[in-house]
């Protein structure tokens, strides 16, 4: 029996709008296809063991949130983690996590945040906040979320977008991208959380979390029904 070990950063500080649903629905989706699961939380002063966890979630969160967990990224998480990504763990970041997973992230009237790199991307506050339904369409298939952040996010050449949003304004409100992924790692403004509604993402990143230590994976297929009708339910909302 394959087993699946995910890693919930930040699980006490970063997890609003839902995120920790993310942790959820992998669980589940791993579960119902007879895979063993363990969840362990990683919060700030923990010591993350790169060798552990086979996909980490790592949501959002307030600025205040956020300045402790740049320091403790800057601390040695941040290294532990990127050594994980190195040996085939896969990353789920939404809003604020997305952010510290980037470059930088500068805050209102507050030096820059330095972020792990993991992503190609930096974020600057901006004078209003992005909050309402997103839709999207990208190499990833049509996706749709809930947004809630000042942040403007920049993609470099590094990284590909999770699409373009057809609702919402996703990135930053100018270019039309929303989140972005390079090889394990993801980011996304989606709250909500993004992994019930979008059921083919959250098994592009259970699949990705298993290959670790399975080598090649097939997710046999769910019944998907519910899912999907509140994916579209939601793809409908204004
Ligand atoms: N504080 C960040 C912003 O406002 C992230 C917010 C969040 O995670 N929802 O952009």
């Amino acid at each position: 029996m394959m087993k699946l070990t995910i890693g919930f950063l930040y699980g006490r500080l970063m997890n609003i709008y839902g995120d920790r649903g993310n942790v959820v629905t992998l669980a589940q989706r791993a579960r119902w296809r007879g895979i063993e699961v363990e969840t362990v939380t990683i919060n700030a002063g923990d010591d993350l063991d790169p060798e552990r966890c086979d996909v980490y979630v790592f949501g959002g969160g307030q600025d205040r949130e956020q300045f402790v967990v740049a320091d403790d990224l800057a601390a040695g998480t941040g290294e532990r983690l990127k050594a994980a990504v190195e040996g085939g763990a896969a990353v789920l970041s939404v809003c604020g996590g997305y952010q510290l997973l980037g470059h930088y992230y500068r805050p209102h009237g507050h030096e820059e945040l330095r972020g792990l790199g993991l992503i190609d991307a930096h974020t600057v506050a901006g004078d209003t906040r992005f909050i309402g339904n997103v839709a999207l369409g990208g190499p990833l298939g049509n996706l749709i979320g809930f947004e809630n952040h000042s942040g403007r996010t920049y993609l470099g050449s590094g990284a590909l977008a999770l699409g373009t949003v057809t609702k919402g304004s996703g990135n930053n409100g100018e270019d039309g991208t929303e989140g972005a992924f390079t090889g394990k790692v993801y980011g996304t403004y989606m709250h909500g959380p993004v992994l019930p509604k979008n059921p083919a993402l959250a098994d592009r990143i259970l699949q990705e979390a298993l290959e670790r230590r399975n080598g090649p994976v097939s997710l046999p297929p769910l019944d998907d029904t519910l899912e999907v009708r509140a994916h579209e339910s939601a793809r409908a909302r204004p």
